[in-house]
């Protein structure tokens, strides 16, 4: 999930509750145009505390013109191949699940034990509507299967619990070293609660020295590299990147990790290089953002954009109420507060950037408290009206440094909204 994903319970509770297209049509036109006065004149916070363990959103029916989506749903599986047995797999094994909306399959994850710190994605291999192959990757332990679509819809876990047979080792003493490697997510959000992670393991008969070569797709640069030192034979090793290289931010992209291995004997292995296996399993897609609005959304035209109303400083975005809103960018929370126009509103400092970045008209307070560290993709709160809001959706701005209504000045953040969307 990587997705960019976020809490397992958050993940779990993402699965589609929207209903059919015939719900209450809700006003879109002649939206509110926001001009807020300082922080100092707001009002004084709204109630609710966040809980731990928030139950599943209530939606409404999304506002017309929003594209829906089926969910995807897994109704069963089965090891199909390099199987112990029809539900004991190993590293490699190819699982078969079979369901619905199965066609968009972004990923298929391995949800192991309880939280995501165990999770493990891999891009099927085959993908139809009702079928949908994937590897059992590196890492995977024994758990719940679940198929997450690219946009953040997901199936229910499986209720069958995959069995994962421990290692065989395939080569005797002495044998050539070789090297596995596999990303923990297909998507890696800078800032994330969760860092681009991956697992690899050197086969072979002897301990080996590793080294983790980071590469950029765009250009083949290795941007950075890791000397991991002696490794034991078939023990899975994990490393993690936060997305930054000598202290710098790394572009947003497609990078890859190669691993090389080196036995005593100086005999060398390389994982397989990025292009030679589809889907690369040691792929990451790295995101600087990820979309605010978990769930099926449209922009508003008009005075529903950036300067389209007098006042109107931000974007809005159409959404269900109480569809999940995540921080498009990690940062410290400036702001929680209510006002008579904007609602709930939370403003958040992005971390490693000058922005800004404003939330307004959310169905309850926020999720989170002022002076708090958020993390990129951490869920703040649900799509509301609160204030003045014509119909449910997320008021949007982001404004430069200094900040928000601290010496800065708003932009247009609709094109940033757009690039997030497609790529998160
Ligand atoms: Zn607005």
């Amino acid at each position: 999930m990587g997705r960019h994903r976020g809490s397992a319970a958050t993940r779990r509770a993402r699965t589609s509750a929207y209903g059919s297209r015939s719900g209450r049509a809700i006003a879109v036109a002649g939206l509110t145009a926001l001009a807020l006065a300082p922080p100092a004149a707001a009002q004084s916070t709204g109630g609710a505390t966040p809980r731990e363990g928030t139950p599943a959103p209530t939606l409404s029916p999304p506002p017309p013109g929003v594209p829906l989506r089926k969910p995807p749903q897994l109704r069963s599986w089965r090891c199909v191949k390099s199987c112990q047995d029809r539900v004991t797999a190993g590293t490699g094994s190819i699982v078969r699940i079979r369901g619905r909306a199965l066609a968009r399959t972004y990923e298929v994850v391995f949800m192991g034990a309880a939280g995501e710190a165990d999770d493990v994605a891999a891009a099927p291999l085959r993908r139809k509507r009702h079928v949908v192959d994937v590897r059992v990757p590196l890492g995977a332990v024994p758990g719940s299967l679940l198929v997450a679509h690219h946009d953040g819809q997901q199936s229910l876990p499986s209720d069958a619990l995959l069995a994962i047979a421990p290692p065989v080792a395939l080569k005797e003493a002495g044998a050539a070293p070789t090297v596995e490697v596999q990303a923990q997510s297909r998507r890696a959000f800078f800032d994330a609660a969760r860092p681009a992670k991956i697992s690899y393991v050197v086969h072979g008969g002897a301990a080996a020295r590793a080294l983790v070569e980071l590469v950029r797709a765009r250009d083949g640069a290795v941007v950075t590299s890791w000397d991991a030192g002696e490794v034991a034979p078939e023990t899975t090793q994990s490393l993690a990147w936060d997305g930054t290289v000598g202290g710098k931010l790394q572009k947003p992209g497609r990078y890859s990790f190669r691993v090389s291995a080196v036995d005593a004997a100086g005999v060398r292995a390389v994982s397989a290089q990025t292009g030679q296996t589809k889907p690369d399993p040691a792929q990451i897609h790295f995101l600087r953002h990820e979309f605010p609005v978990r769930g099926p959304h449209y922009f508003g035209e008009h005075a529903a954009r950036f300067g389209g109303g007098r006042g109107h400083q931000g974007q809005d975005v159409f959404a269900a109420c109480g569809t999940p809103l995540v921080a498009a960018r990690g940062g410290v929370v400036k702001f929680k507060q209510y006002h008579s126009r904007a609602g709930h509103y939370i403003v958040i400092d992005g971390v490693r950037t000058g922005v800004d970045y404003a939330y307004m008209h959310l169905r309850d307070a926020a999720l989170v408290d002022a002076g708090d560290r958020v993390r990129t993709g951490q869920p703040i709160g649900y799509v509301g009206d609160t204030g003045r809001a014509s119909g449910c959706h997320l008021h949007f701005e982001m404004w430069r440094a200094p900040g928000w209504y601290d010496g800065g000045s708003p932009f247009d953040p609709l094109r940033s909204l757009m690039n997030w969307d497609k790529t998160s």
